[in-house]
């Protein structure tokens, strides 16, 4: 067991970094573990993934973001297990650490829904490993088409979820397919090109207003998205979907923006679990029954103070981060914790050039075109991690907005 210290945090996203900001700000100490030795951006992992901007925008290196403070120490490791009894954890090489406070922050994967092949023969989207294996895929599928001219189809893509990480991503390719191909490639592999959009629901983007969700139906259509809603994939098979209601998709590349739950981490602590394998906090977003444990994020179901549960968000994470190191702050000096007040900022998905939809603040003022693209942009930036990464992004959606061109190569591997 090494040593003890206050406060172990296991996850170095939006939740883990704002705790541990506001621990240190506190001058507790902390360990906060990530199997990375980077804090990643999901927002913009479809960008990479559709070499709109690269890798090096969307990470930063955990011991960059806390370099000036001597409160938190960056654990490179993969916690294995956690025993919430002791508040401690123990990572893949084997070493223990234990604490005083146990805060669990690991976020969560992708969700299959047990659909048979699904797993096996479809890209998630949830790391940059992932958007660097789907971006490298889109690319040597599209280098196969151009160097087979014979070939009756081109890329053929179907993204799997109407969400916004399906819209998004959906929305992105099509604008790749009708932009970038035909010059990087050529106009007839790119007319050959087709992206799917599919998803159970009658609808796309749920949680949106009916204008938000017909204003993204019909500028997906307009950029050549073809939309199959209405009935849930059944099995994926390397080159086909099948759909329930007995349909067939063939698909060069599937994409898979089905679904999150929360990680086995989580599953295996003997915490009990709620909707998405997550934890049912209570109100100063601790896990019932065990006390020094607090879990945030993509991890948690967080309610706000009407006890509606929260949307998986990185501002409701970073909200969530914030407010637990504080309640840890008040308990460990024998203060009382505090429900968690969170602020809704609302939603935003993002559909394509000068097109998306934001429905802003707790009172949903909805807003759709290019000043809800303009909106989007300008979040996300204030939402990255560092200077560096928001100035290269700012660059390279500068240079996609105004030449139509991708410097960005994708460094994964198809295989
Ligand atoms: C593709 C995509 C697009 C999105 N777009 C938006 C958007 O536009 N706006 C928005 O607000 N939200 C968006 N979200 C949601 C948002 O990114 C998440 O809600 C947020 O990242 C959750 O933060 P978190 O800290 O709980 O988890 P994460 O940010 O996922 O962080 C979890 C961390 O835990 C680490 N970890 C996991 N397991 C272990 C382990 N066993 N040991 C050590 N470390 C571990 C991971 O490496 C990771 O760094 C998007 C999500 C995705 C996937």
């Amino acid at each position: 067991m090494g040593p003890t210290t206050e406060v172990i945090i296991v996850g170095g996203g939006f939740a883990g970094v704002a705790c541990a900001r506001e621990l240190s700000r506190r001058g507790i100490r902390t360990l906060i573990f990530d199997k990375n030795s980077y804090h990643q951006f999901q927002p913009l992992l479809y960008q990479v993934a559709a070499s709109q901007i690269g890798v090096s925008e969307v990470t930063r290196p955990l011991r960059a973001i806390f370099h000036r403070t001597n409160k938190v120490k960056v654990f490179t490791a993969e916690v294995a297990s956690i025993d919430t009894a002791n508040h401690s954890v123990t990572t893949t090489d084997g070493h223990s650490y234990r604490a005083r406070v146990l805060v669990l922050a690991n976020g969560a994967e992708p969700n299959f829904f047990d659909t048979p092949g699904a797993r096996e023969h479809t890209y998630p989207l949830y790391s940059v490993r992932d958007a660097t294996r789907l971006g490298t895929a889109l690319v040597a599928a599209l280098n196969t088409a151009n160097n087979e001219p014979e070939m009756e189809h081109g890329v053929r893509v179907v993204v799997v979820g109407g969400g916004p990480t399906g819209v998004e991503i959906a929305g992105a390719i099509a604008e790749n397919f009708r932009y970038i191909v035909p010059g990087y490639f050529s106009p007839e592999v790119a007319e050959k090109c087709s992206v799917h959009l599919v998803d159970m629901l009658p609808n796309l983007l749920t949680p949106f207003d009916d204008k938000s969700k017909a204003y993204a139906v019909k500028r997906l259509t307009r950029m050549g998205v073809k939309l199959k809603l209405g009935s849930g994939v059944t099995e994926v098979t390397p080159g086909s979907l099948t759909f329930a209601d007995g349909a067939h998709l063939p698909a060069d590349i599937v994409v898979w923006a089905g679904g999150l739950k929360a990680g086995k981490l989580v599953g295996d602590s003997g915490l009990s679990l709620g909707r998405g394998g997550r934890v049912d906090v209570t109100a100063d977003l601790k896990a019932p029954g065990a006390g020094g444990v607090y879990v945030l994020g993509d991890t948690a179901n967080m309610t706000d103070a009407r006890g509606n549960t929260l949307p998986q968000l990185g501002s409701s994470a970073q909200q969530a981060g914030k407010w637990a190191a504080r309640n840890i702050a008040a308990e460990l000096t024998g203060n009382p914790t505090k429900p968690f007040k969170y602020v809704d900022k609302g939603y935003m998905a993002m559909i394509g050039r000068g097109a998306a939809v934001a429905e802003l603040g707790p009172k949903r003022r909805l807003v759709h075109g290019p000043i809800a693209f303009a909106a989007w942009l300008a979040v996300h930036l204030v939402l990255l991690s560092g200077w560096r990464q928001r100035a290269s992004a700012l660059f390279s959606w500068a240079e996609d907005f105004l030449s139509h061109s991708r410097s960005h190569v994708v460094l994964g591997r198809a295989d």
